[in-house]
Parts: C-alpha cells; sequence; structure tokens
C-alpha cells in the first residue's frame, strides 16, 4: 500500500431537498426529512506526494451561493483557499487538482490554483460545456448570467485507469453526471475512494430486500442505469465502508472531529 494521508475538508453546508439523495421510490423506505439540512461539502487533501493534490475544490463563497443556489453555510475560515492557508499552503502550493465533476459546489476557486494541473473526464467537460438546460444551474452556464469557473482553463482528460501520482488513481463513475469520476488514493491502512457525488447519503448503499434492490439510489442523476451501476461498482470496489469518502457525508464530519487526517 502507498503512504499518501487524506485531510477531509467541509468547505461548507447547504440543503438540499430529499429528492437530492433519495429516489421518490425510497421516501416510504428511508422516510428523509424535506430537506437535508446541514449537509457538508467536502473536498479531500492528498499530502505525501511530490506535491499536495486536490481532489474537488469546493463550494463558493455565500454571497454567490446565495446569489446563485439558495440556502448556504460557510463558517469563518471554512473556503477551500482559508482551510489551506491554515494548514500552511498557498494556492500556488497546489500540484494537481482531480475533479470528480463539474458541479459548482466541487469547483469552486478553481482559477486560484495557478500551478496546478487541473484534471477531469472528457465526457464531463463536453457536458459542463454544452448542459441541457435542467443542467445550466448546476454548471454555473454563462447563458443565465454566471461565470463558471472551469472556463478559460486547460483541464487535462482522464479515463478509467488514469494514473495522476504513484498512488492516485482514477475509475469512471457516472451517472450523477455524464463524466464523474473517482479517485482512488492508497494510503499506509488501504485504499481509500473518494466518490464525489456518485453516492449523495450512506442509505445509498443499502438494499431493500422487499424490492430486490442491491442499492438505494439518490433521485437525481444524469442517468440511473448508470448512477445504478457505479453504486454497484464503488460497493464491489471498497475495502470496508469507511474507505468511501462522499462528498455530502454528514457522518464524516464528526469522524474527522477525532481524526482529522485518514492514513
Ligand atoms: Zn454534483
Amino acid at each position: 500500500m502507498g503512504n499518501l494521508s487524506i485531510r477531509p475538508l467541509n468547505t461548507g453546508t447547504v440543503a438540499p431537498a430529499k429528492g437530492v439523495f433519495y429516489h421518490e421510490l425510497l421516501y416510504k423506505v428511508y422516510n428523509p426529512p424535506e430537506r437535508m439540512d446541514g449537509t457538508p461539502v467536502f473536498c479531500f487533501l492528498v499530502e505525501g506526494g511530490d506535491k499536495p493534490l486536490l481532489v474537488d475544490t469546493g463550494i463558493s463563497d455565500v454571497e454567490h451561493a446565495y446569489k446563485y443556489h439558495g440556502s448556504t453555510r460557510q463558517p469563518e475560515g471554512t473556503s477551500i483557499l482559508e482551510h489551506l492557508k491554515k494548514l500552511g499552503y498557498a494556492p500556488d502550493d497546489i500540484g494537481y487538482v482531480v475533479l470528480t465533476h463539474l458541479h459548482w459546489d466541487h469547483c469552486f476557486y478553481l482559477k486560484h490554483f495557478t500551478k496546478a494541473h487541473i484534471f477531469a473526464h472528457p465526457k464531463e467537460i463536453a457536458f459542463a460545456n454544452d448542459p441541457i438546460p435542467m443542467s445550466y444551474m448546476a454548471y454555473e452556464h454563462p447563458i443565465i448570467g454566471v461565470q463558471n469557473q472551469f472556463g478559460g482553463l486547460r483541464l487535462e482528460l482522464v479515463e478509467e485507469g488514469a494514473e495522476i501520482i504513484p498512488g492516485v488513481t482514477v475509475i469512471e463513475t457516472p451517472g450523477h453526471s455524464p463524466g464523474h469520476i473517482t479517485v482512488c488514493v492508497s494510503a499506509p491502512s488501504g485504499e481509500y475512494l473518494c466518490v464525489g457525488d456518485a453516492i449523495m447519503h450512506r442509505d445509498n448503499l443499502k438494499e431493500v430486500k422487499d424490492l430486490y434492490y442491491n442499492v438505494s439510489p439518490p433521485g437525481r442523476f444524469s442517468s440511473l442505469i448508470e448512477t445504478w451501476k457505479s453504486l454497484e461498482k464503488l460497493k464491489a470496489s471498497a475495502k470496508a465502508p469507511e474507505y468511501l469518502l462522499l462528498a455530502h457525508d454528514k457522518e464524516l464530519i464528526s469522524r474527522i472531529e477525532a481524526s482529522p487526517v485518514l492514513s
């Protein structure tokens, strides 16, 4: 196993409607609240390689989020830039940024990382630049008057099996969005999978025996079939459930209070 470590960084919280995390056919099974208050937006700092690597860059400042996306909380000092500053890093110190997908809450502040190689999947870049109208907001498409974070940047392309640095590889996990990827990080205790939004909530991993479901899909996706296959793939790939690191995992908040670095 590798010698890399991972620091989950919570960049703010949002309150998505229950339909984002749970397919409507599963409301009766899980009985979720109307809004999922206090949902974190994690990105992940990987240390121990030649240069620090980020998986996603997190959510925007509150002013921008309110203006274009509704309710958001970002306590003082928790934007990705402030997190890095507290850890002794300037944006220019970051060598690599790997984007699970290009939704606005995963790639904000991207333009600050001027020295980094920035990676995304070609299908994600193609769709982000030409989304269906229902996805204009998620990608902050210029057509609705918002300047997205990836426009004008040179994104490097990654597909299934690509190695970013020794110990960090990419697997394809589409469905939440067309070119969604998962970033696999080799740490001393095992391989962590930074799954982005391929798993929206830990309940998505559960079986529903009465319905013969082997997973419980979320309700928002670009493809339900791909979402389902990616959930199966991630479930089968992880050493144990705690090695799956979800961008919006509430449980991770208390977990990192006890141990802020995973290795
Ligand atoms: Zn997303």
